[in-house]
């Protein structure tokens, strides 16, 4: 899946954040991590959220999440025509399973479907040549890899 055929406008990245649209294009999920107190950091920052230290480092994160709050967009963002097609928009905070809250779009799932509490799990999607981007889809029951009490 890609989105290169459009000129909708791309994140500006930089020198901290461009590990986690990297890993993105290669399908990977990654999060800073922090090397003394373990708290996943999101957005990327030069030190961690909970204690301060700059000991972090890219790791793999869990693709999984739970949406805490949503919003459906049926207007046209930042008035860029390109994205008509994606209209309606289901733009969500994510609680991640591992801990940090993102901002994030959710995919194949109908407006009315999309609740507080809904089960999702990443999908990346390029952007660029270069960059990819995180998004989200309604995890299927049957996988038990999502499941929030799962190992
Ligand atoms: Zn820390």
């Amino acid at each position: 899946m890609t989105d290169l055929s459009t000129s909708k406008p791309l994140p500006t990245i930089t020198d901290l954040t461009r590990p986690f649209w990297s890993a993105a294009k290669n399908g990977r999920f990654v999060l800073q991590k922090c090397g003394r107190c373990a708290t996943f950091n999101f957005h990327p920052k030069p030190w961690c959220i909970e204690c301060g230290s700059r000991d972090l480092s890219w790791v793999d994160a869990k693709p999984f999440g739970t949406v805490y709050s949503h919003t459906v967009s049926r207007n046209v963002a930042m008035n860029s025509p390109e994205w008509q097609s994606e209209i309606p928009l289901l733009m969500c905070l994510i609680d991640l399973d591992d801990g940090a809250r993102m901002y994030a779009q959710v995919t194949d799932c109908r407006p009315e479907d999309l609740h507080i509490g809904m089960r999702v799990e990443v999908h990346c999607v390029d952007i660029s040549e270069d960059a990819g981007i995180p998004k989200f889809r309604p995890l299927v029951a049957s996988a038990k890899a999502g499941a929030p009490d799962a190992a």
